[in-house]
């Protein structure tokens, strides 16, 4: 049960020494109750106390890890109802069902065409992450080849989809290395598929027929010692599966039930007649909030747009995305090639970049850290200044990459243009364009 704030008070040293960030104990305390702080931030709680902090600082929703290596996906782990109240941190993992008696060239044929279903965006790959093995006639052989398969020739992780018991164990005997997640523990079969998660270390999910109904399910299982549980609520109609997101979120957060703390996975693929409706509710889950999303195929219209809501809902809105300050090379420049200067707020690096990349010239783009915040905002905050857009193009290493001294800065900051003078003596700047739209035809009439 979780603790308190008054509760976890009595465990802290009460010496409101602030190194926490906040002003007093009481006041972290609060903070660790509700899920806005992190039990680290104080480096003074004892050992004895720490155990028993450690539920109460325990994200209301557990974080479950499925896969293993450089594609493990985690869902899960979420310690807010609304996005704007702190953010939200594990983008819901998206599968399509594959069937078991599928022939062996169809799935390879399948597995070559999702994997090719990847979009860069921001610096970051997109791509789905998992695919769903459905047992669709109780073949254990057919079933563990199959999973054999997407483990072995595929980057997916796997959910492995049967309710009988000597399935589910061909199938983690032949994909349990991946770590698959198991689905699906239910009334009939808890005892023995637990057994199963247990000795292998695996990831299970539960079904019920209704919210309530889950919770002896994750009991047994929470028993048995088996914390990594996905929830089901088994509804397939639109509207209560929907309530039943909206329920289970509020269950683990506001009343603090534990039983209901785990991620949940849907299933449009079973509530749509259609792959348009089926992404739209997939598109709802995402929103509201699916851990999980299964769907009956990964096509370019319906996987591409649900990866970008993802990207948007799943990004920390009080922090501005960001690219790493530095020197990037943009059509192998060399040392006769422009160089310019911006901010290191990520929609302005990758707009500057395509353009530049877009125009062909040769250049080095010098990225500055701004704190996130373009030309414009980050000049009027004081972070684009001219003495600081100097210093960090003495201490860059530009310098030692080019014969020249010019260098470009953007119009919207024209007015540093005197003090980036008086930082680098001898160098030219040249006020850039505006606009980036603008960067091709500037740099060409520069040669
Ligand atoms: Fe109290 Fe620890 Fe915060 Fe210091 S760091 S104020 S001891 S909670």
């Amino acid at each position: 049960m979780a603790l308190t704030g008054i509760q976890i008070f009595k465990l802290l040293p009460k010496t409101n020494c602030k190194e926490c960030g906040v002003p007093t104990c009481l006041a972290f305390a609060m903070n660790l109750a509700s899920g806005k702080a992190e039990l680290d931030s104080c480096p003074y709680v004892s050992d004895e106390a720490r155990e028993q902090l450690a539920e109460a600082s325990a994200p209301p929703i557990r974080p479950v890890a499925v896969g293993k290596g450089v594609r493990k996906a985690t869902t899960g782990g979420e310690t807010v109802m609304y996005r704007h109240e702190k953010t939200f941190f594990n983008p819901t993992l998206l599968a399509a069902t594959v069937n078991s008696d599928i022939a062996d060239g169809d799935l390879d044929t399948k597995l070559l065409g999702w994997n090719a279903l990847q979009y860069e965006r921001v610096g970051l790959n997109l791509r789905p992450e998992l695919v769903a093995l459905k047992d669709v006639n109780g073949d254990k052989d057919a079933f563990a080849k199959a999973a054999k398969k997407i483990a072995e020739t595929s980057e997916f992780n796997l959910i492995l989809m049967t309710d009988k018991e000597d399935v589910m164990k061909a199938g983690v005997a032949a994909a349990g290395f991946k770590r698959p997640l198991m689905y699906s523990a239910t009334a009939a079969n808890v005892d023995a598929f637990g057994a199963i998660a247990k000795d292998n270390d695996l990831p299970i999910a539960v079904k019920a027929d209704t919210v309530g109904d889950l919770i002896p399910l994750t009991e047994k299982l929470t028993a048995l010692g088996i914390k990594d549980i996905v929830l089901d609520s088994g509804s397939r109609d639109v509207k209560q599966a929907f309530e039943d997101q909206v329920a289970i979120r509020r269950a683990a957060l506001k009343d603090s039930n534990r039983s209901l703390g785990f991620p949940t996975i849907t299933f449009p693929c079973e509530m749509a007649s259609n792959t348009d409706v089926e992404t739209l509710l997939a598109g709802m889950f995402i929103a509201k909030y699916g851990g999980v999303v299964v769907m009956s195929d990964f096509r370019t219209e319906s996987v591409f747009p649900l990866l970008l809501e993802k990207l948007n809902i799943f990004t920390d809105p009080q922090r501005p995305m960001t690219v790493t300050e530095g020197i990037y090379e943009i059509n192998n420049p060399d040392e006769n090639s422009p160089i310019l200067v911006t901010t290191n707020f990520a929609l302005t690096y990758f707009i500057v970049f395509g353009e530049i990349e877009g125009s062909r010239v040769p250049c080095y783009l010098l990225i500055k850290d701004a704190e996130g915040l373009s030309v414009l905002t980050a000049w009027a905050a004081g972070k684009f200044g001219g003495d600081d857009v100097g210093s960090f193009v003495k201490k860059c290493g530009i310098m030692d990459k080019v014969k020249h001294q010019n260098i470009v800065i953007p119009g919207y900051a024209a007015a540093i243009a005197g003090d980036v003078e008086e930082e680098l003596p001898g160098w030219n700047i040249i006020v850039g364009p505006r606009e980036a739209a603008h960067i091709p035809a500037f740099l060409k009439a520069q040669k």
